[in-house]
């Protein structure tokens, strides 16, 4: 837990979210700003600060962070989605804080 983490304040109860899913590793609940119909961040529980601070000890966490996004698209009605890990300020990281954005519903994305 780190105090000044606004997802860490969520994880914790302190903050309110739209929850959608919640197991004792991870949490997931609805982007505030989405940027689609469906739009929703997958948390671990532990403080995590970015992918880049990952290891292989991580492995299965985010194995599981992965398996969950389909899983969780396909119960909100979409056929198909995009993944995002925004990863340092450079990548456009802007909550220190690791998550997976999954998101899509309505119009095409735009080509990557
Ligand atoms: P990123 O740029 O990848 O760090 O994205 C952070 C995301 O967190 C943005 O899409 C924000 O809209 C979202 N966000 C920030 N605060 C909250 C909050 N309290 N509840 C839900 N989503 C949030
Ligand atoms: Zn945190």
């Amino acid at each position: 837990m780190n105090g000044d983490c606004i997802f860490c304040k969520i994880v914790n109860g302190d903050i309110p979210s739209k929850k959608i899913y919640e197991d004792d590793e991870v949490i997931v609940f609805n982007d505030i700003h989405p940027i689609a119909p469906v739009h929703f961040l997958i948390v671990p529980k532990q403080h995590i600060e970015s992918l880049a601070s990952c290891d292989y000890s991580h492995e299965e966490l985010l194995g599981k962070m992965l398996v969950l996004a389909p899983n969780l698209a396909m119960k909100h009605g979409l056929k198909g989605f995009r993944t995002m890990i925004n990863t340092g300020s450079e990548g456009g990281q802007e909550v220190f804080h690791l998550h997976v954005h999954v998101f899509g519903g309505g119009t095409v994305l735009p080509k990557t």
